[in-house]
């Protein structure tokens, strides 16, 4: 019962983030107006803004004017149900843990797509989803009384922001101030999860960001000197940690 509500919650979720990747970067309200066909700008009823579901019956076209609709948007929808129902089978009741992935998870997707389209990491959302993460961890903390966690994931946070900032202080142009920021939230999640989630969550981030790197050089996609985004490495390594995490800290602490 929890899967299903945690998919159809996740399908819903990502038809917001949906509307969030398409309007923050311009500036633009997520609440109004609601959601209209970038081409003939016609209001889309309810009806056919099912997640996914609507996308299939109208075969990836507008109802009004049959422009096609990006195949992204339902790829988001179903990406994030896909997340939330990964969530809820690792971590089913135990709901702190399961909240923050959830929304960590939600937010890094929306984070990521933005990145790679426009080199960009909002402040907004950066800024929502911290506050969100700190809440939910207080009163996790106060409903048990005890604020391990919350230490756990300040400490996290600060030492993030703390060797994101001398990269970027050093290295401007490798690293973009929006991923310091977006460090901190990364430690302040790992870290209120367990601490050690923090240096493997980061050390996956720089590995696959390496790899990438390599490959796309090796295949001339890219130069040493091409600009490529950090952000989505960095959302994938904390929810690879999220789920790896304890196995890779037994490793790590009993070699
Ligand atoms: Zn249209």
């Amino acid at each position: 019962m929890l899967l299903v509500i945690l998919g159809l919650l996740g399908l819903s979720i990502g038809s917001f983030l949906n509307v969030v990747i398409y309007r923050v970067p311009s500036g633009q309200s997520v609440s109004r107006p609601r959601s209209f066909c970038p081409e003939c700008k016609t209001q889309i009823r309810s009806l056919d803004n099912v997640p996914v579901v609507s996308w299939l019956i109208l075969g990836g076209k507008c109802r009004y004017c049959g422009k096609s609709i990006s195949k992204r948007y339902p790829a988001v929808e179903l990406l994030t149900g896909v997340l939330f129902l990964a969530a809820g089978l690792d971590f089913s009741t135990r709901y702190f843990e399961l909240a923050l992935v959830c929304l960590m998870s939600a937010s890094l997707l929306a984070v990521s797509v933005i990145d790679v389209d426009h080199f960009i990491i909002p402040n907004s959302i950066i800024a929502w989803t911290t506050v969100i993460v700190l809440a939910l961890t207080i009163s996790n903390c106060a409903y048990h009384d005890a604020w391990v966690t919350l230490r756990n994931g300040i400490i996290g946070g600060s030492i993030s922001f703390c060797i994101f900032f001398l990269i970027h202080f050093f290295f401007p142009a490798g690293m973009g101030f929006g991923d310091v920021k977006l460090a901190f939230l990364l430690g302040l999640g790992l870290g209120s999860i367990r601490l050690e989630f923090v240096p493997i969550g980061f050390f996956l981030a720089f590995f696959l960001g390496a790899v990438v790197g390599m490959v796309l050089i090796a295949l001339g996609k890219a130069s040493r000197k091409s600009k490529l985004p950090f952000g989505p490495y960095l959302a994938i390594g904390t929810v690879a940690t999220f789920y790896l995490g304890s196995p890779l800290a037994s490793l790590w602490l009993h070699r």
